[in-house]
């Protein structure tokens, strides 16, 4: 049996996007029920992220047009790592798979093809992975490849150029559904979930109609939130820039005691430098290890799941 695909699609103020997007969407689809590589229950789901345009007119007609295409509308404007967790926590009650996009379908809808088959192998989650930033401005490209690297440092584990382009089993979902907090960054989120996965690269396009809804002050923000929300390391730099001023005032000090049995030393002097890199090491280490309880303490506030068990063979022999 061919199992139910549903397409998540975020969108907000996405007027001029929608109608293309929907008709490239919905051939797709039906290419897809026509070779039986998916039910032909499988839907396309609209989240409509509380748009002040005609977004969720469009999505109601569309609806009516067609039961394929199904939507649901927030109460306002969450952003988009809220609307996609919306739209797939609702479309995980009604299918076997999801695939996420983004409404201007800059990302490359044949990857559908390549995720599928790669779900057919077994993998519960499929990352949809960019094979290059040629669509990108230079500015752009150095400061996200830049960024993904510093992720890494941090001890973020991401999949290298991957978004929000990704396919999740119910099963996935249901991992993901765990996660509790609030500060959202999906991409550093789902591979904590696990299970079976892979990689499944695409060419990125340019938007095709209507502007983005990242301007540079909303992408840092969100890339701020993708360090802070997954990683404590920023804490522990505290921590490690306070032992180090200490340890310079230490190397200070034995310095100046050297001078003065030399006999070379200026009167007064050595003391106050001394005290200051002291001072200063000691406070920052201070700040740092209160800051490592915090840190603790916030990791405990998002209560995500300790463990995920994948195969339990006492449950599959019954
Ligand atoms: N989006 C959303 N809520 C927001 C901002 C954006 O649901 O508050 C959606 C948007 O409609 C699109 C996706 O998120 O489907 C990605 O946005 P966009 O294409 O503008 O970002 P870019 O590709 O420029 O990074
Ligand atoms: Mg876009």
């Amino acid at each position: 049996m061919a199992e139910i695909l549903y397409l998540v699609i975020p969108c907000y103020n996405e007027e001029e996007m929608l109608p293309i997007t929907a008709k490239a969407l919905v051939s797709k689809l039906s290419s897809l029920m026509d070779e039986d590589l998916i039910s032909p229950q499988s839907k396309i789901m609209f989240v409509d992220d509380g748009s002040k345009d005609k977004t969720w007119e469009i999505i109601e007609k569309l609806h009516q047009l067609s039961e394929v295409f199904t939507g649901i509308k927030l109460s306002r404007n969450r952003g988009h790592q809220n609307a996609l967790l919306a739209g797939l926590m609702t479309a995980k009650k009604y299918c076997d798979i999801t695939i996420s996009m983004d409404a201007d379908l800059q990302d490359d809808i044949d990857i559908i093809d390549k995720m599928l088959e790669k779900r057919s192998e077994g993998c519960e989650i499929v990352y949809g992975a960019r094979d290059n930033r040629d669509s990108d401005t230079k500015f752009k490209k150095f400061t996200a490849e830049g960024y993904y690297k510093m992720l890494e440092k941090m001890g973020v584990e991401v999949t290298y150029n991957s978004a929000d382009c990704r396919l999740m089993s119910k099963r996935a979902l249901e991992g993901l559904e765990q996660f509790k907090e609030v500060n959202l960054f999906l991409r550093g989120m789902v591979p904590m979930v696990g299970y079976k996965s892979d990689v499944a690269t695409y060419t990125r396009h340019e938007r095709q109609a209507g502007e983005s809804k990242y301007p540079l002050k909303k992408m840092l923000a969100f890339a701020f939130e993708g360090i802070t929300s997954l990683s404590t390391k920023p804490i522990r730099f505290i921590t490690s820039l306070g032992f180090l001023l200490f340890v310079v005032s230490i190397g200070m000090l034995i310095y100046f005691v050297t001078t003065k049995i030399c006999g070379k030393a200026v009167e007064g002097w050595a003391s106050t430098v001394v005290s200051i890199w002291a001072i200063g090491g000691l406070q920052l280490l201070s700040i740092g290890v209160v800051g490592e309880y915090i840190g603790k303490i916030y990791l405990e506030t998002k209560a995500r799941p300790r463990f995920i068990i994948d195969i339990n063979l006492e449950e599959e022999n019954n």
